[in-house]
């Protein structure tokens, strides 16, 4: 059986570093609506031209064309023993209509960590944070800054702020997350999947817990 890992949090809350850390110890493939959004941008798809219209204003992209993004990635030969979802689903339709999806993969959601903070370290991370150009890896000016200023300590290209992580739209999609977002914290809740995690402490100790209760590290 596939196992499948809902990754839940507020943005600015690490969930992008989590995912790529869960990703690499567990072998499912991270897969974040966010990044593949912003693929379809960079490449001027049709899709990327028209999500970038709703991505730039903080907006969520309508359910229609992330819902449709989701099943063709997770179709790909990658996910064969699951997946771990970051930014999808991001509202209780999305996570229904994951749900009907997974059916068809014989599987379900198994876990869905939620990693929470206050809207204070929430604006302040979303303000440092610095995105590497070609592979969209993450750092932070104060809290997990590069080695070298400006570039990426994995792939040496050039570190920039997203869009999206101006402060006018940080405001929004916070906004956004608290008013769309959160009926799915309720709706994985009361499946009992919902597993709460402080994310107001350092990547490491964040990503421990996030593997002692997935059960890929013993407690
Ligand atoms: P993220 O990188 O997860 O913060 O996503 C960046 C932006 O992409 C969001 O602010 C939304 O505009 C859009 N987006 C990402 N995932 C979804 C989703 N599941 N549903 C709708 N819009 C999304």
């Amino acid at each position: 059986m596939p196992t499948y890992i809902v990754l839940i949090g507020p943005p600015g809350v690490g969930k992008g570093t989590q995912a790529k850390i869960i990703s690499e110890e567990t072998g499912l493939p991270h897969i974040s609506s966010g990044d593949l959004f912003r693929e379809n941008i960079k490449n001027k798809t049709d899709l990327g031209l028209l999500a970038e219209t709703y991505i730039n204003k903080g907006e969520l992209v309508p359910d229609n064309l992330t819902i449709s993004m989701i099943r063709e990635r997770l179709k790909a030969t990658d996910c064969v023993n699951g997946a771990l979802l970051d930014g999808f689903p991001r509202t209780p339709n999305q996570a229904e209509e994951l749900e009907k999806l997974l059916v068809q993969f014989h599987g379900r959601v198994n876990h869905v960590p939620y990693i929470s903070a206050s809207s204070e370290t929430l604006i302040e991370r979303l303000g440092g944070r610095l995105t590497c150009r070609a592979q969209g890896h993450v750092y932070h000016s104060k809290y997990n800054p590069p080695k070298v200023e400006g570039k990426c300590n994995l792939d040496g290209s050039d570190l920039y702020i997203r869009d999206d992580d101006k402060v006018e739209t940080i405001q929004r999609r916070i906004q956004v997350y608290f008013d769309q977002t959160s009926p799915l914290i309720e709706y994985y809740h009361k499946r009992g999947l919902l597993e709460e995690i402080n994310g107001a402490r350092s990547i490491e100790e964040v990503s421990t817990e996030i593997l002692k209760l997935i059960g890929t590290r013993q407690a």
